[in-house]
Protein backbone atom coordinates (compact mmCIF):
# COMPACT_ATOMS: atom_id res chain seq x y z
CA UNK A 1 0.00 0.00 0.00
CA UNK A 2 1.05 2.97 -0.40
CA UNK A 3 0.72 5.77 2.55
CA UNK A 4 -0.67 9.84 1.46
CA UNK A 5 -2.00 12.01 3.95
CA UNK A 6 -2.45 9.60 6.60
CA UNK A 7 -4.21 6.53 4.66
CA UNK A 8 -2.96 3.19 3.22
CA UNK A 9 -4.40 3.53 -0.26
CA UNK A 10 -3.60 1.16 -3.74
CA UNK A 11 -2.05 3.02 -6.47
CA UNK A 12 -4.06 5.12 -8.60
CA UNK A 13 -3.42 3.03 -11.44
CA UNK A 14 -4.03 -0.06 -9.60
CA UNK A 15 -0.88 -1.83 -10.31
CA UNK A 16 1.24 -3.64 -7.54
CA UNK A 17 5.12 -5.44 -7.44
CA UNK A 18 6.05 -8.11 -5.83
CA UNK A 19 8.83 -8.39 -2.56
CA UNK A 20 11.03 -11.20 -2.72
CA UNK A 21 13.51 -13.15 -0.29
CA UNK A 22 17.03 -13.16 -1.65
CA UNK A 23 17.54 -16.45 -0.28
CA UNK A 24 14.89 -18.03 -1.74
CA UNK A 25 13.11 -16.37 -4.58
CA UNK A 26 9.84 -16.73 -2.36
CA UNK A 27 7.45 -13.98 -2.72
CA UNK A 28 7.24 -11.85 0.82
CA UNK A 29 4.21 -9.79 0.00
CA UNK A 30 2.70 -7.68 -2.75
CA UNK A 31 2.75 -3.68 -2.69
CA UNK A 32 0.81 -0.86 -4.30
CA UNK A 33 2.81 0.48 -7.25
CA UNK A 34 2.84 4.59 -7.58
CA UNK A 35 3.16 6.15 -10.24
CA UNK A 36 3.67 9.95 -11.32
CA UNK A 37 0.08 10.71 -10.37
CA UNK A 38 0.67 8.92 -6.82
CA UNK A 39 3.76 10.76 -6.14
CA UNK A 40 2.15 13.95 -7.25
CA UNK A 41 -1.13 13.50 -4.18
CA UNK A 42 1.74 12.61 -1.95
CA UNK A 43 4.00 16.03 -2.51
CA UNK A 44 0.42 17.78 -2.50
CA UNK A 45 -0.46 16.47 0.80
CA UNK A 46 3.51 17.49 2.55
CA UNK A 47 2.84 20.35 1.09
CA UNK A 48 -0.71 20.99 2.70
CA UNK A 49 0.27 19.69 5.99
CA UNK A 50 3.32 21.69 5.90
CA UNK A 51 2.11 24.89 7.54
CA UNK A 52 0.71 23.49 10.63
CA UNK A 53 3.46 21.09 11.72
CA UNK A 54 6.15 23.66 10.87
CA UNK A 55 4.37 25.91 13.38
CA UNK A 56 4.07 23.12 16.15
CA UNK A 57 7.10 23.67 18.92
CA UNK A 58 10.59 21.94 18.89
CA UNK A 59 8.75 20.29 22.18
CA UNK A 60 5.95 18.62 20.24
CA UNK A 61 7.72 17.83 17.59
CA UNK A 62 10.20 16.12 19.71
CA UNK A 63 7.56 14.15 21.64
CA UNK A 64 5.97 12.33 18.41
CA UNK A 65 9.48 11.43 17.63
CA UNK A 66 10.04 9.90 20.86
CA UNK A 67 7.20 8.13 20.77
CA UNK A 68 8.34 6.81 17.55
CA UNK A 69 11.76 5.86 18.72
CA UNK A 70 9.64 4.00 21.74
CA UNK A 71 7.63 2.02 19.31
CA UNK A 72 10.41 1.04 17.03
CA UNK A 73 12.10 -0.56 19.72
CA UNK A 74 9.26 -2.45 20.95
CA UNK A 75 8.55 -3.98 17.66
CA UNK A 76 12.84 -4.53 17.04
CA UNK A 77 12.44 -8.21 16.87
CA UNK A 78 9.43 -8.26 14.00
CA UNK A 79 11.32 -5.89 11.86
CA UNK A 80 14.46 -6.96 12.58
CA UNK A 81 12.88 -10.57 10.99
CA UNK A 82 11.21 -8.71 8.46
CA UNK A 83 14.66 -7.26 7.29
CA UNK A 84 16.38 -10.46 7.13
CA UNK A 85 14.15 -12.19 5.06
CA UNK A 86 13.48 -9.26 2.54
CA UNK A 87 16.89 -8.13 2.56
CA UNK A 88 19.02 -11.07 3.66
CA UNK A 89 21.10 -10.12 6.18
CA UNK A 90 21.64 -11.92 9.09
CA UNK A 91 19.06 -11.35 11.95
CA UNK A 92 21.99 -10.41 13.99
CA UNK A 93 22.80 -7.71 11.78
CA UNK A 94 19.56 -6.61 11.27
CA UNK A 95 18.49 -5.88 15.38
CA UNK A 96 21.41 -3.76 15.13
CA UNK A 97 20.60 -1.87 12.02
CA UNK A 98 17.10 -1.82 13.60
CA UNK A 99 18.33 -0.22 16.36
CA UNK A 100 20.79 1.90 14.63
CA UNK A 101 17.23 2.80 12.69
CA UNK A 102 15.79 4.00 16.35
CA UNK A 103 19.11 5.87 16.98
CA UNK A 104 18.29 8.58 14.84
CA UNK A 105 14.74 8.51 15.97
CA UNK A 106 15.69 9.47 19.62
CA UNK A 107 18.75 11.83 18.26
CA UNK A 108 16.57 14.33 16.40
CA UNK A 109 13.95 13.99 19.25
CA UNK A 110 16.59 15.15 21.36
CA UNK A 111 17.95 18.07 18.73
CA UNK A 112 14.46 19.28 17.51
CA UNK A 113 14.37 21.46 20.91
CA UNK A 114 17.70 22.84 19.69
CA UNK A 115 17.14 24.60 16.60
CA UNK A 116 18.97 27.69 17.64
CA UNK A 117 20.06 30.63 16.66
CA UNK A 118 22.44 33.23 16.87
CA UNK A 119 23.08 37.02 17.14
CA UNK A 120 25.64 38.84 15.58
CA UNK A 121 26.91 42.26 16.34
CA UNK A 122 26.57 45.24 13.82
CA UNK A 123 28.99 47.71 12.88
CA UNK A 124 26.41 49.97 13.48
CA UNK A 125 25.85 50.94 17.41
CA UNK A 126 21.82 51.47 16.64
CA UNK A 127 21.22 47.73 14.41
CA UNK A 128 21.07 44.23 15.47
CA UNK A 129 21.45 41.36 13.58
CA UNK A 130 19.31 38.10 14.41
CA UNK A 131 19.87 34.72 12.69
CA UNK A 132 16.78 32.48 12.56
CA UNK A 133 16.83 29.11 11.47
CA UNK A 134 13.48 27.72 9.57
CA UNK A 135 12.39 24.50 8.11
CA UNK A 136 13.18 24.38 4.14
CA UNK A 137 9.39 23.09 3.74
CA UNK A 138 9.12 19.80 1.65
CA UNK A 139 11.32 17.42 1.35
CA UNK A 140 11.83 14.19 -0.90
CA UNK A 141 14.18 11.47 0.09
CA UNK A 142 15.09 8.27 -2.32
CA UNK A 143 16.98 5.31 -0.57
CA UNK A 144 18.67 2.39 -0.99
CA UNK A 145 17.92 -1.54 -0.23
CA UNK A 146 21.25 -2.05 1.54
CA UNK A 147 19.91 -0.37 4.91
CA UNK A 148 16.14 -0.51 4.27
CA UNK A 149 15.08 0.84 7.88
CA UNK A 150 17.83 3.56 9.02
CA UNK A 151 18.45 4.62 5.91
CA UNK A 152 14.39 5.81 6.26
CA UNK A 153 14.96 7.36 9.81
CA UNK A 154 18.12 8.68 9.15
CA UNK A 155 16.13 11.39 6.70
CA UNK A 156 12.84 11.52 8.08
CA UNK A 157 13.88 12.21 11.86
CA UNK A 158 15.72 15.36 11.25
CA UNK A 159 13.30 16.93 8.74
CA UNK A 160 10.67 16.20 10.82
CA UNK A 161 12.63 17.56 13.63
CA UNK A 162 13.05 20.63 11.53
CA UNK A 163 9.69 20.93 11.12
CA UNK A 164 9.52 19.75 7.31
CA UNK A 165 7.04 17.42 5.88
CA UNK A 166 8.59 14.61 3.52
CA UNK A 167 7.58 11.89 0.64
CA UNK A 168 9.49 9.01 0.25
CA UNK A 169 10.63 6.25 -2.35
CA UNK A 170 11.81 3.36 -0.91
CA UNK A 171 14.16 0.77 -2.71
CA UNK A 172 12.19 -1.55 -5.09
CA UNK A 173 13.83 -4.47 -3.68
CA UNK A 174 12.92 -3.74 -0.18
CA UNK A 175 8.80 -1.94 0.49
CA UNK A 176 7.85 -4.23 3.12
CA UNK A 177 10.60 -2.73 5.04
CA UNK A 178 9.58 0.80 4.62
CA UNK A 179 5.76 -0.19 5.30
CA UNK A 180 6.75 -1.11 8.67
CA UNK A 181 8.95 1.84 9.57
CA UNK A 182 5.96 4.41 8.06
CA UNK A 183 3.69 2.38 10.02
CA UNK A 184 5.91 3.14 13.29
CA UNK A 185 5.94 6.56 12.82
CA UNK A 186 2.00 6.60 12.01
CA UNK A 187 1.06 4.80 15.21
CA UNK A 188 3.50 7.03 16.90
CA UNK A 189 0.91 9.81 15.96
CA UNK A 190 2.69 11.63 13.47
CA UNK A 191 -0.01 13.72 11.68
CA UNK A 192 -1.57 13.47 7.94
CA UNK A 193 0.41 14.64 5.37
CA UNK A 194 3.49 15.13 7.12
CA UNK A 195 4.97 11.48 6.25
CA UNK A 196 4.12 9.99 3.12
CA UNK A 197 5.47 6.53 1.18
CA UNK A 198 5.50 6.01 -2.05
CA UNK A 199 7.29 2.48 -3.21
CA UNK A 200 7.55 2.33 -7.19
CA UNK A 201 8.71 -0.41 -9.60
CA UNK A 202 9.37 2.75 -12.03
CA UNK A 203 12.15 4.67 -10.20
CA UNK A 204 12.73 7.02 -13.55
CA UNK A 205 8.97 8.34 -13.01
CA UNK A 206 8.45 8.38 -9.81
CA UNK A 207 12.03 9.58 -8.87
CA UNK A 208 12.00 12.47 -11.23
CA UNK A 209 8.63 14.01 -10.42
CA UNK A 210 10.29 14.05 -6.27
CA UNK A 211 13.30 15.42 -7.16
CA UNK A 212 11.50 18.23 -9.94
CA UNK A 213 8.53 18.62 -9.17
CA UNK A 214 7.96 22.77 -8.18
CA UNK A 215 6.61 22.00 -3.95
CA UNK A 216 9.85 19.96 -3.31
CA UNK A 217 12.88 22.18 -1.63
CA UNK A 218 15.48 19.41 -0.76
CA UNK A 219 15.79 16.68 -1.80
CA UNK A 220 17.36 14.00 0.03
CA UNK A 221 19.24 11.03 -1.81
CA UNK A 222 20.88 7.77 -0.56
CA UNK A 223 22.71 5.40 -2.99
CA UNK A 224 24.35 4.92 -6.10
CA UNK A 225 27.21 7.95 -7.34
CA UNK A 226 25.81 7.04 -11.14
CA UNK A 227 22.13 7.71 -10.19
CA UNK A 228 23.02 10.56 -7.25
CA UNK A 229 24.63 12.20 -10.18
CA UNK A 230 20.75 11.78 -12.33
CA UNK A 231 19.48 13.51 -9.15
CA UNK A 232 21.45 16.11 -8.62
CA UNK A 233 21.55 17.57 -12.26
CA UNK A 234 17.76 17.38 -12.29
CA UNK A 235 17.42 19.00 -8.71
CA UNK A 236 20.14 21.92 -9.66
CA UNK A 237 17.12 23.10 -12.29
CA UNK A 238 15.13 23.84 -9.59
CA UNK A 239 17.78 25.29 -7.46
CA UNK A 240 16.68 22.31 -4.76
CA UNK A 241 18.98 21.69 -1.66
CA UNK A 242 20.18 18.18 -2.39
CA UNK A 243 22.29 15.77 0.22
CA UNK A 244 23.75 12.72 -1.88
CA UNK A 245 25.00 9.84 0.44
CA UNK A 246 26.55 7.88 -2.65
CA UNK A 247 28.68 4.99 -3.20
CA UNK A 248 32.39 4.45 -1.41
CA UNK A 249 35.60 2.56 -2.08
CA UNK A 250 37.27 2.18 1.26
CA UNK A 251 40.92 2.45 1.61
CA UNK A 252 42.27 0.01 4.46
CA UNK A 253 46.29 0.65 5.44
CA UNK A 254 47.57 -1.44 7.72
CA UNK A 255 51.05 -0.14 8.53
CA UNK A 256 54.13 -1.81 9.23
CA UNK A 257 54.22 -0.98 13.33
CA UNK A 258 50.03 -2.32 13.31
CA UNK A 259 49.13 -5.51 15.11
CA UNK A 260 48.34 -8.11 11.94
CA UNK A 261 46.27 -10.11 13.84
CA UNK A 262 43.91 -7.64 15.43
CA UNK A 263 43.90 -5.53 11.83
CA UNK A 264 42.98 -8.87 9.87
CA UNK A 265 40.05 -9.23 12.20
CA UNK A 266 39.08 -5.91 11.58
CA UNK A 267 38.98 -6.19 7.74
CA UNK A 268 36.97 -9.21 8.22
CA UNK A 269 34.62 -8.46 10.30
CA UNK A 270 34.44 -4.98 8.08
CA UNK A 271 33.44 -7.24 4.73
CA UNK A 272 31.01 -9.32 6.48
CA UNK A 273 29.23 -6.04 7.32
CA UNK A 274 25.88 -6.97 5.66
CA UNK A 275 27.59 -9.14 3.11
CA UNK A 276 30.42 -6.66 1.59
CA UNK A 277 26.92 -4.57 0.44
CA UNK A 278 27.36 -1.70 2.42
CA UNK A 279 29.20 1.61 1.50
CA UNK A 280 31.64 1.96 4.36
CA UNK A 281 32.78 -1.58 3.49
CA UNK A 282 36.87 -1.53 2.94
CA UNK A 283 37.43 -2.34 -0.99
CA UNK A 284 40.88 -2.10 -1.23
CA UNK A 285 43.30 -3.16 1.55
CA UNK A 286 46.73 -2.07 1.51
CA UNK A 287 49.29 -3.80 3.76
CA UNK A 288 52.65 -3.61 4.74
CA UNK A 289 54.98 -6.06 3.25
CA UNK A 290 56.70 -6.63 6.85
CA UNK A 291 53.56 -8.03 7.77
CA UNK A 292 51.06 -9.33 5.40
CA UNK A 293 52.23 -12.40 5.00
CA UNK A 294 50.74 -13.00 8.91
CA UNK A 295 47.86 -10.57 8.48
CA UNK A 296 46.81 -12.35 5.20
CA UNK A 297 46.35 -16.10 6.69
CA UNK A 298 44.00 -14.38 9.69
CA UNK A 299 41.78 -13.13 7.12
CA UNK A 300 41.76 -15.71 5.21
CA UNK A 301 41.10 -18.18 8.02
CA UNK A 302 38.43 -15.85 8.83
CA UNK A 303 36.68 -15.50 5.65
CA UNK A 304 36.85 -19.05 4.50
CA UNK A 305 35.11 -20.00 8.20
CA UNK A 306 32.10 -17.51 7.63
CA UNK A 307 29.13 -19.34 7.02
CA UNK A 308 26.91 -18.47 4.60
CA UNK A 309 22.85 -18.80 4.41
CA UNK A 310 19.53 -17.56 5.11
CA UNK A 311 19.85 -14.74 7.27
CA UNK A 312 17.42 -16.29 9.88
CA UNK A 313 19.44 -19.66 10.25
CA UNK A 314 21.62 -20.06 12.94
CA UNK A 315 25.74 -19.01 12.80
CA UNK A 316 24.86 -17.13 9.55
CA UNK A 317 27.38 -14.28 9.08
CA UNK A 318 26.87 -14.19 5.17
CA UNK A 319 23.40 -14.00 3.55
CA UNK A 320 22.41 -13.69 -0.11
CA UNK A 321 23.53 -11.02 -2.43
CA UNK A 322 20.28 -8.79 -3.54
CA UNK A 323 20.41 -10.09 -7.09
CA UNK A 324 21.73 -11.68 -9.93
CA UNK A 325 23.87 -8.34 -11.51
CA UNK A 326 25.41 -8.83 -8.34
CA UNK A 327 26.68 -12.45 -8.46
CA UNK A 328 27.54 -10.85 -12.44
CA UNK A 329 29.78 -8.04 -10.85
CA UNK A 330 31.43 -10.48 -8.07
CA UNK A 331 32.31 -12.94 -10.85
CA UNK A 332 34.16 -10.06 -13.04
CA UNK A 333 36.00 -8.41 -10.60
CA UNK A 334 37.41 -11.73 -9.65
CA UNK A 335 37.60 -13.35 -13.35
CA UNK A 336 39.53 -9.63 -14.13
CA UNK A 337 42.06 -9.54 -10.96
CA UNK A 338 42.35 -13.47 -11.74
CA UNK A 339 43.72 -13.35 -14.79
CA UNK A 340 45.35 -9.88 -14.14
CA UNK A 341 48.12 -11.54 -12.07
CA UNK A 342 46.08 -11.80 -8.67
CA UNK A 343 45.70 -14.63 -6.87
CA UNK A 344 42.16 -16.12 -5.40
CA UNK A 345 43.25 -17.25 -1.82
CA UNK A 346 39.98 -18.37 -0.52
CA UNK A 347 36.12 -18.39 -2.55
CA UNK A 348 35.69 -16.72 -5.47
CA UNK A 349 33.02 -18.48 -6.94
CA UNK A 350 29.25 -18.59 -6.61
CA UNK A 351 27.78 -20.99 -3.74
CA UNK A 352 25.85 -24.14 -4.87
CA UNK A 353 24.00 -26.70 -3.51
CA UNK A 354 20.25 -27.43 -2.02
CA UNK A 355 20.62 -24.75 0.48
CA UNK A 356 22.04 -21.52 -2.37
CA UNK A 357 20.65 -23.21 -5.47
CA UNK A 358 17.26 -20.37 -5.39
CA UNK A 359 19.20 -17.58 -3.70
CA UNK A 360 22.24 -14.98 -4.60
CA UNK A 361 25.13 -16.12 -2.38
CA UNK A 362 28.86 -15.10 -3.05
CA UNK A 363 31.80 -17.46 -1.54
CA UNK A 364 33.32 -14.95 1.05
CA UNK A 365 36.48 -14.58 -0.91
CA UNK A 366 40.02 -13.00 -0.86
CA UNK A 367 41.84 -11.66 -3.81
CA UNK A 368 46.10 -11.44 -3.10
CA UNK A 369 48.15 -9.69 -5.81
CA UNK A 370 46.21 -7.16 -6.21
CA UNK A 371 47.26 -4.03 -8.56
CA UNK A 372 46.19 -1.01 -10.12
CA UNK A 373 45.20 -2.35 -13.44
CA UNK A 374 42.28 -3.98 -12.18
CA UNK A 375 38.44 -3.80 -11.96
CA UNK A 376 38.35 -4.29 -8.26
CA UNK A 377 40.84 -1.70 -7.95
CA UNK A 378 38.65 0.87 -9.04
CA UNK A 379 35.10 0.20 -8.54
CA UNK A 380 32.71 -0.47 -5.62
CA UNK A 381 32.18 -4.51 -5.59
CA UNK A 382 29.45 -4.06 -2.78
CA UNK A 383 29.94 -7.85 -1.66
CA UNK A 384 32.35 -9.98 0.10
CA UNK A 385 35.76 -9.86 -1.61
CA UNK A 386 38.50 -8.50 -0.02
CA UNK A 387 41.22 -7.65 -2.09
CA UNK A 388 44.59 -7.48 -0.98
CA UNK A 389 47.27 -4.74 -2.06
CA UNK A 390 50.48 -5.03 -0.41
CA UNK A 391 53.21 -2.17 -0.41
CA UNK A 392 56.64 -0.83 0.82
CA UNK A 393 56.94 3.15 1.50
CA UNK A 394 54.72 4.51 3.70
CA UNK A 395 54.35 7.98 2.02
CA UNK A 396 52.98 6.41 -1.13
CA UNK A 397 50.26 4.15 0.78
CA UNK A 398 48.29 7.58 1.34
CA UNK A 399 48.41 8.56 -2.76
CA UNK A 400 47.13 4.96 -3.57
CA UNK A 401 44.57 5.40 -0.87
CA UNK A 402 43.10 8.87 -2.41
CA UNK A 403 43.20 7.53 -6.27
CA UNK A 404 39.44 7.40 -6.34
CA UNK A 405 37.11 9.33 -7.52
CA UNK A 406 35.28 8.09 -3.67
CA UNK A 407 35.61 9.56 -0.66
CA UNK A 408 33.59 8.18 1.67
CA UNK A 409 35.09 5.77 4.60
CA UNK A 410 38.51 5.17 5.18
CA UNK A 411 40.84 2.89 7.65
CA UNK A 412 44.04 3.39 9.31
CA UNK A 413 45.72 0.28 11.48
CA UNK A 414 49.02 1.52 13.34
CA UNK A 415 49.83 1.54 17.21
CA UNK A 416 51.91 5.34 15.98
CA UNK A 417 49.57 8.02 17.11
CA UNK A 418 51.66 10.81 14.97
CA UNK A 419 51.57 8.80 12.23
CA UNK A 420 47.39 8.03 12.83
CA UNK A 421 46.37 11.19 12.96
CA UNK A 422 48.79 12.68 10.00
CA UNK A 423 47.32 9.63 7.96
CA UNK A 424 43.88 10.80 8.98
CA UNK A 425 44.29 14.12 8.10
CA UNK A 426 45.71 13.67 4.66
CA UNK A 427 43.50 11.02 3.09
CA UNK A 428 40.43 12.30 1.29
CA UNK A 429 37.26 10.63 2.76
CA UNK A 430 34.49 11.98 4.73
CA UNK A 431 35.15 9.24 7.61
CA UNK A 432 38.47 7.83 9.48
CA UNK A 433 38.53 4.68 11.36
CA UNK A 434 41.97 4.31 13.25
CA UNK A 435 42.15 0.89 14.40
CA UNK A 436 38.49 0.61 14.46
CA UNK A 437 36.14 -0.08 11.67
CA UNK A 438 32.75 1.83 12.72
CA UNK A 439 33.32 5.10 12.57
CA UNK A 440 29.75 6.23 12.87
CA UNK A 441 27.05 6.80 14.86
CA UNK A 442 23.76 8.75 15.33
CA UNK A 443 26.01 11.59 16.95
CA UNK A 444 28.39 11.75 14.54
CA UNK A 445 28.20 13.51 10.65
CA UNK A 446 28.18 10.65 8.25
CA UNK A 447 28.55 11.56 4.33
CA UNK A 448 31.56 11.92 2.01
CA UNK A 449 33.72 14.44 -0.07
CA UNK A 450 34.19 13.72 -3.89
CA UNK A 451 31.95 11.91 -5.62
CA UNK A 452 31.00 10.18 -2.50
CA UNK A 453 28.31 13.19 -2.02
CA UNK A 454 27.52 16.54 -0.51
CA UNK A 455 26.34 16.79 2.99
CA UNK A 456 26.15 14.92 6.26
CA UNK A 457 23.45 13.11 7.51
CA UNK A 458 23.15 12.04 11.26
CA UNK A 459 24.64 14.75 14.11
CA UNK A 460 23.74 18.33 14.13
CA UNK A 461 25.05 19.06 10.98
CA UNK A 462 21.77 16.40 9.79
CA UNK A 463 19.52 18.60 10.74
CA UNK A 464 21.11 21.63 9.32
CA UNK A 465 20.63 20.07 6.18
CA UNK A 466 16.51 20.40 6.44
CA UNK A 467 16.75 24.15 8.27
CA UNK A 468 16.92 27.43 5.93
CA UNK A 469 19.09 30.49 7.51
CA UNK A 470 17.44 33.84 7.49
CA UNK A 471 18.91 36.85 8.89
CA UNK A 472 16.78 39.81 10.27
CA UNK A 473 18.67 43.61 10.60
CA UNK A 474 17.06 44.99 13.13
CA UNK A 475 17.17 48.87 14.13
CA UNK A 476 16.90 50.21 17.41
CA UNK A 477 16.49 53.55 16.98
CA UNK A 478 13.48 54.42 19.03
CA UNK A 479 10.19 54.93 16.70
P1 LIG B 1 20.73 2.87 -6.60
O1 LIG B 1 20.59 1.88 -7.68
O2 LIG B 1 21.39 4.17 -6.89
O3 LIG B 1 19.24 3.12 -6.05
C1 LIG B 1 18.99 3.98 -4.95
C2 LIG B 1 17.56 4.49 -5.06
O4 LIG B 1 17.44 5.29 -6.24
C3 LIG B 1 16.51 3.39 -5.18
O5 LIG B 1 15.36 3.78 -4.50
C4 LIG B 1 16.28 3.35 -6.69
O6 LIG B 1 15.02 2.82 -7.05
C5 LIG B 1 16.35 4.82 -7.02
N1 LIG B 1 16.62 5.13 -8.43
C6 LIG B 1 17.26 4.35 -9.34
N2 LIG B 1 17.31 5.01 -10.53
C7 LIG B 1 16.70 6.20 -10.35
C8 LIG B 1 16.45 7.33 -11.19
N3 LIG B 1 16.87 7.36 -12.46
N4 LIG B 1 15.79 8.39 -10.69
C9 LIG B 1 15.38 8.39 -9.39
N5 LIG B 1 15.60 7.36 -8.54
C10 LIG B 1 16.26 6.28 -9.02
O7 LIG B 1 21.50 2.27 -5.34
P2 LIG B 1 21.23 0.89 -4.59
O8 LIG B 1 21.70 -0.21 -5.46
O9 LIG B 1 19.85 0.83 -4.06
O10 LIG B 1 22.20 1.04 -3.32
C11 LIG B 1 23.54 0.73 -3.35
C12 LIG B 1 24.40 1.98 -3.49
O11 LIG B 1 24.07 2.88 -2.42
C13 LIG B 1 25.88 1.71 -3.32
O12 LIG B 1 26.60 2.46 -4.27
C14 LIG B 1 26.18 2.19 -1.90
O13 LIG B 1 27.52 2.56 -1.69
C15 LIG B 1 25.24 3.35 -1.79
N6 LIG B 1 24.94 3.66 -0.39
C16 LIG B 1 25.47 4.81 0.14
C17 LIG B 1 25.24 5.11 1.47
C18 LIG B 1 25.79 6.38 2.07
O14 LIG B 1 25.33 6.76 3.14
N7 LIG B 1 26.76 7.03 1.45
C19 LIG B 1 24.45 4.27 2.26
C20 LIG B 1 23.92 3.11 1.68
C21 LIG B 1 24.17 2.83 0.35
P3 LIG B 1 14.92 1.25 -7.47
O15 LIG B 1 15.21 0.49 -6.21
O16 LIG B 1 13.53 1.07 -7.91
O17 LIG B 1 15.94 1.03 -8.54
Amino acid sequence: MLFINGSWMPAQSGHTFSSTDPATGEVLGVVADAGRADAVRALEAAQAAFGEWSRKTGHERSAVLYRAWELMLERQEELAKLMSREQGKPLRMARTEVRYAADFLLWFAEEAKRVYGETIPSARADQRFLVMRQPVGVASAITPWNYPISMLTRKIAPALAAGCTIVVKPAEQTPLCAIETIRVLDDAGVPSGVVNLVPSSDPVEVGDELVTNEVVRKVSFTGSTEVGRIIASRAAHGMKRVSMELGGHAPFIVFDDADPVRAAKGAAALKSLNSGQACICENRVFVHRSIAREFTEVLVERMGRMKSGHGLSDGVSIGPLIDLAAIDKMQRHVDDAVAKGAICAVGGKRLKGEEYDDGYFWAPTVLTGVGPDMLIYREETFGPIVPVIEFDDADDVVAMANDTTYGLAAYVYTQNLGRALRTAEALDFGMIGINDINPTSAAVPFGGVKQSGLGREGAREGLLEYLDTKVCGISMEAV
